[in-house]
């Protein structure tokens, strides 16, 4: 046990990897278990998202060397906000506030892919899944990879964000991105209590609906208070009334094929 233990600490990346993929495969299966019924369909659907991983993982890595070097500096230079807060020190400020203000400007770059057209043309990479299932988490465009993280970067330099609360952050942040992408809903009433503060399944499957104003809400990443507060709120829609993709690009032929899909930004430029 306290090998494990041992591991998951002075590896930090890799177990993570491990954590994230056992969850993915685990809600994968029970998901083709008890909703599916073509598996043929399921592991076609599931292949064509996991390419994002290979095209997303090298920029992901590549970026995380500046993110690294941004919390290196802040916490030598004692810059960012987080420093400047009373009880700076203090575990609450450091992760608590730290996961609450990093979890708003995720709200905030997502907005922003929405409302900024050249941004749009790569998130609607990821609404262009007819079919949401958990392999749509990884279902993003690199070039979206590469401004995620630069986003990332100016967060950390303005927050002035730790190795500690980043590592708790996307710990928190990628399961809670893997459970709202699965088929699995909550009942409305254990919605209505979750969704006080978090986004569920039931919020995100609303974000993903094929139609405008549907897809400008529930952006919210963990916690839904800011979809509450910016009013971009919208609660649960009945499963027979979602639609999944995104009303521009419902062609299925293109959309499950992969390097069709890495195209679209670029021939939407164009025309
Ligand atoms: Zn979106
Ligand atoms: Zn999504």
């Amino acid at each position: 046990m306290l090998l494990i233990k041992s591991y998951f600490i002075t590896n930090p990346s890799s177990s993570q990897v491990i954590l994230y993929g056992g969850i993915i495969v685990s809600l994968w299966l029970i998901e083709a278990v008890v909703l599916t019924s073509s598996w043929k369909d399921k592991w076609k659907h599931t292949l064509t998202n996991m390419f994002f991983i290979f095209t997303a993982l090298p920029v992901q890595l590549f970026m995380t060397i500046f993110v690294l070097m941004i919390c290196v500096w802040s916490l030598s230079h004692h810059w960012g906000l987080l420093y400047v807060l009373p009880y700076s020190n203090s575990i609450f400020v450091k992760y608590i506030i730290g996961f609450v203000l990093l979890d708003f400007c995720e709200y905030i770059y997502h907005v922003v892919m929405h409302k900024v057209k050249t941004l749009w043309n790569f998130h609607l990479i990821h609404h262009s899944d007819l079919d949401l299932d958990v392999s749509t988490t990884v279902r993003e465009h690199p070039v979206e990879t590469f401004v995620r993280m630069c986003f990332l970067i100016i967060w950390v330099f303005l927050l002035g964000a730790s190795f500690g609360v980043l590592l708790l952050r996307q710990t928190i942040q990628t399961i809670a991105n893997i459970t709202s992408h699965t088929q699995f809903k909550l009942s409305p009433k254990v919605n209505d209590i979750v969704s006080l503060v978090f986004i569920t399944p039931n919020l995100h499957h609303v974000h993903h609906h094929y139609e405008l104003p549907y897809t400008d809400c529930n952006y919210g990443d963990v916690l839904s208070i800011w979809d509450r507060i910016f009013k971009t709120y919208y609660n649960d829609m009945p499963k027979s009334e979602i639609t999944f993709g995104i009303d521009t690009h419902m062609d299925k032929q293109i959309n499950s094929n992969f390097i069709k899909v890495l195209k679209i930004p670029f021939a939407k430029r164009s025309s």
